[in-house]
């Protein structure tokens, strides 16, 4: 089964998580064969066409954004001052009644899981099979993080003091989990949050912030923004009242971030040059699809997505790997989420600048084993790349690019291989292909990024199971990754030592 089924449960629930892998196993939870004939049931088929139809036309959260909309430096001091001043009220309710609201939020955001879809589809051309598994990320965190605030309260022999404000800028590529988790986790603390969805999901963002809101968070407490100038976004970053920023995003515009006020505490999840490294141990038709999945789901458009294969002594002279790879790539139905046989959606803006070169441009001693194809006048439709002989040091080795292209090097041993991995400045995720133990172990002591994947794809982190935070470059301010036990524990002060178990 595909790993996605799996993760699209809220993982708190553990006994749902039972009966689901039980229903895998024994072959009763077949999703493909569900039958066709609810549209109301999530899942099946008639759902997914429901959804797709409405993609053409959705306009979800568009009131919703007209009405967040700031023109002015004093509007936005007023949105500041009334978000600080309801932060005694949350504070003052207490953690569990401030965790009996999030995991309304969580039901909430399962009820409004075709909405999400719909808006994510339409606005940022979130395939399904993408967007849903993400809306059941974003309530994993509203479970997750009602429990880690309600145990905030309980460290001994320490009080919490949660931040006041916390400033949330998420991006565009995960356009509910990310800024629901970030939110979720600032409200759990006991923070008030002023949230500014990314300008390209702005409806996405706005109807995840409604669900929330209709789940009970107040909404002095949770504030929706969209700034009308880049301007006002300088201003709120750096706004005295202020005192945490959750910034998901460009290593560049982090680093801009935290130099307008040196001392505001900044959780910041960055960029990524992510590599899988497939060593002659490799189940080497697994280690095809997976490298296919991480490079190209969502478009390459994750921060954790693959940009690398780097093929180690012989598994670099594998006809077999180099067929199934590209065979993978060119199998995929590129096009809109509004059609569903959809597998490969569009990049989020017409492709220019870097992006545009790493669809076009090749490097000394490079050839294009796919070429990517510009699809329609949009820009934006690009068939998946594959280019090979990538050297060590050059500019696609060490580039970000965000979009649907996959660059293959090779390397003498895995030691060579691991050192290509940590030369980038970058550490997010990293997968290796292997069914050597003494290669995984040589590997996992060596490589340098904070989420590793062996012998599966290197996206798609899990709440609670597997959480999500990177090394180097990746993450500033971090440390404790989301999704993780001590995501919280960093969102505001301790009056005494926290007594760590
Ligand atoms: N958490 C996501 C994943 O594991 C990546 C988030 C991002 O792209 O920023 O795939």
């Amino acid at each position: 089964p595909a790993p996605h089924r799996i993760q699209d449960r809220n993982l708190v629930d553990e006994t749902a998580i039972e009966a689901k892998l039980a229903g895998l196993a024994d072959g009763s939870l077949d999703f493909e064969n569900t039958p066709d004939t609810d549209p109301d049931l999530p899942g099946n088929r008639a759902w997914g066409r429901k959804i797709v139809d409405k993609m053409l036309s959705s306009t979800l959260g568009n009131d919703a954004v007209a009405k967040s909309l700031i023109h002015t430096p004093n509007e936005l001091n007023a949105v500041v001052d009334s978000a600080v001043a309801a932060s005694d009220s949350w504070v003052a309710m207490g953690a569990a009644a401030r965790a009996a609201i999030l995991h309304r939020a969580g039901a909430a955001l399962e009820a409004h899981r075709a909405d999400l879809l719909e808006v994510m589809g339409s606005e940022c051309g979130k395939t399904l099979d993408q967007g849903d598994p993400e809306v059941s990320e974003a309530i994993d965190f509203a479970h997750y993080y009602a429990q880690l605030g309600l145990e905030l309260e309980h460290v001994e022999g320490a009080t919490f003091v949660p931040s006041k404000l916390t400033v949330i800028t998420p991006p565009w590529n995960f356009p509910v989990a990310i800024p629901a988790g970030s939110t979720l986790s600032a409200l759990a603390a006991g923070s008030a949050v002023i949230i500014k969805p990314a300008r390209q999901a702005a409806r996405s963002g706005a109807v995840m912030v409604e669900a929330l809101w209709e789940a009970g968070v107040p909404r002095d407490v949770l504030r929706l923004v969209q700034l009308s100038e880049r301007d006002l976004g300088t201003e709120l970053v750096s706004h005295p009242s202020v005192d945490r920023l959750i910034l998901t995003g460009g290593y560049e515009t982090a680093e801009l971030f935290r130099s307008f006020r040196k001392d505001l505490p900044l959780l910041a999840e960055t960029s990524g040059k992510n590599a899988v490294i497939v060593t002659p141990h490799a189940d080497l038709d697994l280690a095809a699809k997976d490298v296919a999945a991480s490079a190209f789901g969502h478009a390459g458009q994750k921060c954790s997505a693959a940009s690398l294969v780097i093929l180690v002594g012989s598994a670099a002279e594998s006809k077999r790997f180099h067929n199934q790879l590209i065979d993978a790539a060119r199998s995929l139905k590129v096009g809109y989420p509004n059609d569903p046989q959809t597998q490969m959606g569009p990049v989020i803006e017409k492709a220019t600048g870097k992006l545009l070169r790493g669809l076009t441009v090749l490097g000394e001693g490079e050839n294009w084993v796919l070429e990517p194809k510009q699809l329609d006048d949009s820009g934006k439709l690009w068939s998946p790349g594959v280019r090979s002989g990538v050297k060590r040091g050059s500019e696609f080795h060490l580039t970000e690019y965000f979009g649907p292209i996959l660059g293959v090097m090779t390397a003498a041993t895995l030691e060579e291989a691991v050192s290509m991995v940590n030369d980038t400045d970058f550490g997010l995720t990293s997968g290796l292909h292997s069914l050597d133990s003494g290669e995984m172990d040589y590997w996992l002591k060596n490589i340098q990024a904070g989420n590793l994947y062996i012998n599966r794809g290197i996206t798609g982190a899990i709440v609670q199971r597997q959480p999500f935070g990177g090394w180097k470059k990746s993450a500033i301010g971090a440390g404790t990754k989301a999704g993780g036990p001590n995501y919280l524990v960093g969102m505001g002060s301790w009056q005494d030592a926290p007594v760590v178990t």
